[in-house]
């Protein structure tokens, strides 16, 4: 079973992908033969079925896992021949950018333009800095106290923690199944990942890289499902050792709660209403574009966009004025038309929950200045959306809408820019934008996240720890982060 052609002529057609589970090296039907509806957030038309993994195959996923880990021929490798396998797939990934691009556009609804030179780039870049790690995680050397007149030595070994249970978001779905696998492979556990059932396609063909660069049979499972049947499942499992979660804090707060008990290594990449900080020297012509993107790319559906913009009170009606320009200026559309700058939304309920935000954004307050509106015709799109004023304690000050919906609000002095930017329950990242190089320094240790991005955002780096605080999040990824939130730290003590 894979997608088949239903592109109407000229359009970029849907590359061909598997459409079934992939578990123990095998592709397969879901044992009851339940399948779910792919469509796309672009034109609504049905793209595709896709295996609806249940308990069974969840089951039959993780046994497969396990048996690699307890013995099978990944627990044989070395730490350089999983580092060989890591960067044989970042080289399939590089390979095949554009297919998975377009996958992506189809699926998700995004530009293709945007998976194609920032998320997909940085994949390769994470499964090569990862398969790095692979022979290079080293234990330490410790001297302990001597125990009644006896010298002793002791030593760490970081081993893997065995078989990760890894759900993935929709928003940019092979990025973050690149933060799951990269440093779990490297370390030498074994996956069972199901990605967003809004958003598979992309991570289907990941599975099938992973195939070709030759991971034993069983290393990597991927099951697409809901996330009610599957990957409830999953949690729930207990062949299991540790759930990596990107998604909601609702959702996350459950995982958290059955890691506990059953006593589970947890990491969870939650939501955020990240500020960004504009101080009174900034310089708006180069600020401006910045702070577009930074709450615009991706149709806003993105964790860390910054879309509490604050803004030195002198500032505030040029960035309002700049903001709405910069809206205005976009282009949605067609994810594969090459002058669109911004896609449609993952789904109806998504553009209805956006929606309904706008809405309550005018009544309660808050001056609408660009956009709010639907553009005519099929796909889930909404304009991007600037609203100003209001108070930071309006529906759309206080909640994650992962949407276009900007709020700039101003401010008299930095302090005071601080404590709204820290009266959220969210601490995923926040932006300082200044020339004042001490006044940025102070508020990147006062703010209270995961990530302080100074002067320009980015997407996240392969070597940066990344994760949230308060609801936006437990624990880290990438990075040495990465790697210590997939092992265990053994103690072997000697005495002499
Ligand atoms: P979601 O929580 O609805 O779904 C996320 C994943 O969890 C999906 O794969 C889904 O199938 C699964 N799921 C749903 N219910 C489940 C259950 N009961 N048990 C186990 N798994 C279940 O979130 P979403 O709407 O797909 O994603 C949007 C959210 O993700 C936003 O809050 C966004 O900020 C967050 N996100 C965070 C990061 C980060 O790095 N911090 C990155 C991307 C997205």
């Amino acid at each position: 079973m894979s997608t088949t052609e239903t592109s109407p002529p000229g359009a970029v057609p849907l590359p061909r992908v598997p459409t079934q589970l992939f578990i123990g090296g095998e592709w397969r039907d879901a044992a009851d033969g339940a399948t779910f509806a792919v469509i796309s957030p672009s034109t609504e038309r049905h793209l595709a079925d896709v295996a609806a993994a249940g308990e069974t195959d969840v089951d039959a996923a993780v046994r497969a896992a396990r048996a690699q880990f307890d013995g099978g021929e990944w627990s044989r490798l070395t730490g350089a021949e999983r580092g060989r396998l890591l960067f044989k797939l970042a080289d399939l990934v590089e390979r095949d950018i554009d297919v998975l691009a377009a996958l992506e556009a189809h699926d998700v609804g995004r530009p293709a333009f945007e998976p194609r030179m920032v998320d997909l780039p940085h994949v390769v870049d994470v499964f090569r800095h990862f398969g790095g790690w692979a022979d290079k995680i080293e234990g330490r050397w410790i001297t302990p106290q001597p125990f009644f007149g006896s010298l002793r030595q002791a030593y760490t070994i970081r081993e893997p923690l065995g078989v990760v249970g890894a759900i993935t978001a929709w928003n940019a779905p092979t990025m973050i199944a690149s933060w799951k696998l990269g440093p779990a492979l490297a370390a030498g556990n074994a996956v069972v990942l199901k990605p967003a059932e809004d958003a598979s396609l992309s991570t289907l063909h990941l599975a099938t890289l992973i195939e070709e660069a030759g991971f034993p049979a069983g290393v990597v499972n991927v099951i697409p499902g809901l996330g009610d049947v599957a990957g409830a499942a999953l949690v729930r499992h207990a062949g299991i050792d540790k759930v990596s979660f990107t998604g909601s804090p609702e959702v996350g707060r459950e995982i958290g709660v059955q890691a506990a008990r059953d006593f589970r290594r947890v990491t969870l990449e939650l939501g955020g209403k990240s500020p960004q900080i504009v101080l009174g020297d900034a310089d708006l012509g180069a600020v401006i574009p910045g702070l577009a993107m930074g709450f615009l790319a991706n149709q806003g559906e993105v964790c860390a966009a910054g879309t509490r913009i604050l803004v030195a009170r002198e500032h505030y009606d040029g960035v309002v004025a700049g903001l709405a320009e910069a809206a205005r200026g976009i282009r949605v559309g067609d994810p594969f038309d090459p002058t669109t700058t911004m896609g449609a939304l993952i789904n109806a309920k998504q553009r209805d929950r956006v929606i309904d935000y706008i809405a309550k954004g005018q009544a309660e307050g808050s001056e609408l200045v660009a956009g709010g509106g639907q553009p005519e015709g099929a796909g889930f799109f909404v304009e991007p959306t600037v609203f100003a004023g209001g108070g930071n304690q309006t529906s759309i000050a206080q909640n994650e809408i992962f949407g276009p919906v900007g709020l700039v609000l101003p401010f008299d002095d930095p302090d005071e820019a601080l404590a709204i930017a820290n009266d959220t329950r969210y601490g995923l990242a926040a932006y300082v934008w200044t020339r004042d190089v001490s006044e940025a320094h102070r508020l990147a240790s006062k703010i209270r996240a995961g990530g302080v991005w100074i002067n320009g955002g980015a997407p996240p780096d392969a070597r940066l720890p990344w994760g949230g605080l308060k609801t936006s999040g437990v624990g880290r990824e990438l990075g040495f982060a990465g790697i210590e939130a997939n092992t265990e730290e053994k103690t072997v003590t000697i005495t002499l």
